[in-house]
């Protein structure tokens, strides 16, 4: 029988990423936890944040929980957005806001060095079991590079390596090198042994 697996998180394009990775898991979003609590993302950095999420919703199911804190640190802008990246231009989960502005913020920069950290916590019924991390390389462009694939800053990021945005690049060659495929392999060595 495949074990399920639930993503503490409202993010379809999240929820898409990880199932298209953890093949041999049932990955299922919020939908089957009814009522779920919308949990404010209080803390200061990706694994406060992640965790928060992932224990609010591991006391409302026996499943496994996966909780994943994401976002964009821009050298020049000293780590920002951060954990800011989703609610960055003033509105939760805009991306246009968000995209439009950090090319107003790098409008005058040069150095477009910049990263995608993904941390996530794995936890069951209130407990923290174990966390992950990962990260990708890159830099961000002067106008959006709009694709088939990908969200959020996905537009404006090329990782290092390439000449097109991961929106471009699509998700195949994203899930092989992205933060969040990063972190999921060491989810997916933890799962192989103790799942
Ligand atoms: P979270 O839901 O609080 O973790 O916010 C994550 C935010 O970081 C998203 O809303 C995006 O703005 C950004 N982000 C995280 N992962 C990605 C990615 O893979 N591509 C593009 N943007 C991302």
């Amino acid at each position: 029988m495949t074990k399920r697996l639930v993503v503490a998180t409202r993010n379809v394009h999240k929820v898409e990423e990880i199932r298209a990775i953890l093949t041999d898991y049932e990955v299922c979003d919020l939908s089957v936890i009814s009522d779920p609590p919308i949990v404010e993302e209080t803390g200061t950095t990706f694994l406060a944040n992640a965790t928060l999420k992932a224990l609010a919703i591991s006391e409302l199911t026996d499943a496994l929980v996966l909780s994943d804190d994401s976002g964009l640190e821009v050298d020049a802008l000293g780590g920002d957005p951060g954990v800011f990246s989703s609610r960055y231009g003033g509105e939760d989960g805009n991306d246009a806001l968000n995209n439009a502005k950090l090319l107003r913020e790098l409008e005058e920069e040069s150095n477009r060095r910049a990263r995608f950290r993904c941390v996530i916590v794995l936890a069951r019924s209130g407990e923290s079991l174990a966390d992950f991390s990962g990260a990708v390389e890159g830099l961000i462009l002067k106008a959006a590079q709009e694709g088939e694939g990908g969200f959020g800053y996905d537009p404006l990021f090329v990782p290092d390596g390439h000449e097109e945005s991961f929106a471009r690049l699509g998700e195949e060659v994203k899930h092989t090198m992205s933060h969040r495929a990063r972190a999921l392999d060491g989810v997916k060595g933890w799962l192989a042994e103790n799942g």
